[in-house]
């Protein structure tokens, strides 16, 4: 592994060089032209670098084999490149050790895995599992499940009008029938980076474990599960430039052990009788079937990427681009940001007046700027919110100010083009 040189500042010119897909242009619809792409919809998936996609093509082409069982060469080499990737994971987020890190598909199946099989074997009747009025659906709809399979009830620390949690509701809101408590660090529609220590503090004082969900943290923020203190965590490889179909779920190991398994298949048993079977240590235990060895093998290419670069200089860098994006955007005419969290993430959801946000999405498009409109996953929210929907772009290490320009021209061409035919 190369060693890991970090500084606050780096050179986004040379970052963008590394990935291939930032080299291309789009056709611009009307005019023919080319215009570079200009991709702001880094919430939902991020781009590869060079080192990630050789990775992954490296691991086909020269060790292609199974991991953990084969005792040839190739079956050996993959085993150790595959730990290799969950030990950078480990040291990347500040875990104790590669045994709190078990491999997933995501985000999503990583609380998923919690809520069946931590879920299943503590939560019971009338018992509450406390969530935000601001989860993504894969944080709820989990819980939603095992709280119509248990008879238990959902509770949510509500949010204020800037987009920030109300955490003077979470006194009241743990009760001696709170089982766990589950909570996004940043969310993925108002950008809002939540103070989930003060959270882990206040269920931690009752002896409640707390999940977190940190699918748009780790690839945003330095996060230190150590300093958080945090029970679980879960995210995703593909939004933070590994590929898809890889994540990872951290668990302090104390409570990966007593928990049961998952799934069941290979991998994850230690001895096996036709009625019954003792089950393999954490983070095995947790990994039925073949993984995903590729991905996490680019998983942790793409930790040594960010860690070379440096996640507090990632941080301050997309902080000043995100202040930028939002100054600009105060200049459109009619715009309406949904989130003013002084906290905040590179997610900056919006509408323009009356225009729908699929339209605002579809004429960026037609300019080469691909931001996102929807829900975004999170339709409580948006009904909290008052919209169907908003549009929403969300910047990233090399996304540069000239991009942030360029979308503002397409964002007021679409404010014209509107008022029109209005
Ligand atoms: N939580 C949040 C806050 C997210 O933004 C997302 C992805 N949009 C998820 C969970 C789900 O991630 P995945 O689809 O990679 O499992």
């Amino acid at each position: 592994m190369d060693p890991v040189v970090a500084t606050l500042s780096y050179d986004v010119a040379a970052v963008r060089r590394d990935f291939p897909i930032l080299g291309r242009s789009v056709t611009v619809r009307g005019t023919g032209e080319a215009a570079p792409l200009i991709y702001l919809d880094n919430a939902a998936t991020s781009q590869k670098p060079r080192q990630v996609l050789d990775a992954v093509i490296g691991y086909y082409e020269r060790m292609n084999a199974n991991v953990h069982r084969a005792l040839h060469r190739l079956g050996e080499e993959a085993t150790t490149a595959f730990e290799e990737s969950r030990s950078a994971v480990a040291e990347s987020i500040g875990a104790r050790s590669p045994a709190e890190i078990v491999f997933t598909r995501g985000t999503t199946e990583g609380i998923n895995l919690i809520a069946s099989a931590w879920g299943r074997a503590n939560v019971r009747e009338g018992d509450e599992i406390l969530l935000t009025e601001m989860e993504h659906h894969s944080n709820l709809i989990p819980w939603q499940l095992l709280a119509a399979e248990k008879g238990a009830h959902l509770r949510f620390i509500p949010i204020r009008e800037d987009g920030t949690l109300d955490l003077d509701a979470i006194e009241s809101l743990l009760t001696e029938r709170t089982r766990i408590v589950a909570v996004t660090h940043v969310s993925n529609v108002l950008g809002t980076i939540n103070d989930v220590r003060s959270i882990i503090d206040a269920a931690h004082a009752r002896d409640i474990p707390v999940l977190v969900d940190a699918a748009q943290s780790v690839p945003h923020i330095p996060v230190d599960v150590g300093a958080l203190d945090c029970d679980f965590l879960a995210f995703s490889g593909h939004k933070m430039c590994a590929p898809t179909g890889i994540g990872v779920l951290y668990g302090k190991e104390s409570l990966l052990a007593d928990m049961r398994p998952y799934q069941g298949g290979g991998e994850m048993i230690r001895a096996v009788w036709y009625d019954r079977a003792e089950w393999n240590v954490p983070p095995y235990k947790f990994e039925a079937g073949t993984p995903d060895i590729a991905g996490a093998i680019g998983l942790g290419a793409a930790v040594d990427y960010l860690r070379r670069i440096g996640m507090p200089a990632i941080r301050l860098y997309e902080e000043d681009l995100t202040r930028y994006a939002l100054a600009r955007l105060e200049e459109v005419e009619d715009i309406r940001v949904y989130g003013s969290s002084p906290d905040r993430g590179a997610v900056i959801s919006f509408n323009v007046g009356s225009i729908h946000p699929h339209d605002v999405a579809q004429i960026l498009d037609s300019d080469g700027v691909a931001v996102r409109a929807g829900h975004h996953c999170a339709q409580p929210l948006m009904r909290k919110l008052g919209v169907a929907a908003t549009a929403r772009a969300s910047l990233s290490f090399y996304n540069t100010a000239e991009e942030v320009d360029r979308s503002i021209g397409s964002l007021e061409k679409a404010r014209e083009f509107f008022r029109r035919v209005a």
